[in-house]
């Protein structure tokens, strides 16, 4: 087993990770059929691209190692749908037994592809859907395919894949949230998970829901998330202003993400280089990975005394806070994620997914 000893304060920290991933995200493709104004891929420089057979399956046979990993998801920043292997790489996840979630803008489904997800036994299919001129483009379009989906399932007689959308709310579209719930209730969604807004260009700065920090607004739109959703939809509700409380879900959860060319990283925000804007301060997001799939096993990534450490931080909140930090006006440590101010590298310090603003499936 392995051993790693960090200092910490005047203390010794003994780590002794363990093959305990739970949840694997694979980003098939970082392509897109569509291109929607406030989407992270408009502000990313490093290349895009599909995941080979080869990447897919040398993932495969290293997910053998880790005894709790059930559930994977297709997902990433970009269509997973587009890759030319979709079908047979959803074919390969199912028959080594796990549970599988795919996410999609739904653009690509057709009559054809419903059919066969449906008989490949996909677990979960999560769509996107908003309305209002800068998210995913027609709500309509969603309402159809899900009545679609939800006919051939009757025809089938199986309740699988589970329908799930998931939505960002801004200034702009927030009054439309009880008309999307009602609309699509009828098709059986059973989740609806619902995130901020993070701004990737200046001129959307003002329409996140959370930039004055309410309380009173929070409440307001609290209530009418729980008045719009019924008990059958389980509503993964963010936060709309800052709290003490630090939790990434994504370490939360023993999970990881594998980007399209098989780096490893720990989440959505470290996949690919791009812009966000944090409480109106623009920041550049450098990706971060932990290792390439093709040069070393996931196990031996997942075990490394970088990541180990790393997911001790996080979990441990020993990062600091710049989202309330009253020095963040004159910092430069907050332009990019590559350090902070106590020597962190690369840094979460001022993560809007850490303070459960934004979420993700
Ligand atoms: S569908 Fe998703 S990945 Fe594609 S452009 Fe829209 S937000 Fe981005
Ligand atoms: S890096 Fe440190 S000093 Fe700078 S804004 Fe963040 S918490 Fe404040
Ligand atoms: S806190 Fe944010 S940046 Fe850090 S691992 Fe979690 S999602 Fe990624």
């Amino acid at each position: 087993m392995k051993k790693y000893i960090f200092n910490l304060n005047s203390g010794e920290i003994i780590l002794k990770p363990k093959l305990d991933m739970s949840k694997l995200y694979i980003e098939l493709s970082s392509k897109c059929n569509l291109k929607c104004p406030m989407c992270f891929k408009n502000t990313f420089t490093d290349p895009e691209g599909f995941m080979t057979k080869e990447i897919f399956e040398k993932i495969i046979a290293d997910l053998r190692e880790f005894p709790n990993l059930e559930h994977v998801i297709f997902g990433g920043i970009g269509e997973c749908v587009t890759n030319p292997h979709f079908l047979d790489m959803v074919e390969r996840v199912k028959k080594e037994g796990y549970m599988l979630t795919i996410t999609s803008n739904g653009y690509m489904l057709n009559d054809l592809l419903i059919v066969k997800l449906i008989t490949l036994g996909v677990d979960e299919l999560i769509v996107s859907v908003e309305t209002g001129d800068i998210g995913h483009p027609s709500f309509k379009y969603v309402e159809k395919l899900m009545k679609k989906i939800s006919n051939y399932k009757n025809q089938k007689n199986t309740g699988k894949p589970s329908l799930a959308v998931e939505t960002v709310l801004t200034r702009k579209n927030y009054m439309d949230f009880d008309n999307i719930v009602k609309m699509l209730l009828p098709y059986g969604i059973r989740k609806i998970v619902i995130s901020n807004l993070i701004p990737v260009y200046e001129n959307f700065l003002g329409l996140e829901l959370y930039a004055d920090n309410s309380k009173k607004e929070e409440s307001i739109l609290r209530n009418m998330i729980s008045k719009a959703v019924t008990a059958k939809v389980n509503a993964i509700i963010p936060n709309f202003r800052l709290k003490t409380e630090r939790h990434c879900n994504f370490i939360e959860k023993n999970a990881a993400i594998i980007r399209w060319d098989g780096e490893v990283t720990p989440c959505y925000r470290f996949l690919h280089d791009g812009i966000e804007y944090v409480y109106g301060k623009k920041k550049e997001i450098k990706a971060y990975s932990f290792g390439n799939v093709l040069k070393n096993k996931l196990s031996d990534i997942w075990l490394s005394e970088d990541y180990s450490w790393f997911r001790y931080k996080v979990r441990n909140s020993l990062y600091p806070s710049c989202t309330d930090c009253d020095l963040r006006d004159g910092c430069h440590f907050i332009e990019n994620t590559e350090q902070d101010c106590w020597g962190n590298e690369p840094s979460c310090a001022d993560c809007l997914w850490w303070r459960n603003i934004i979420m993700c499936p």
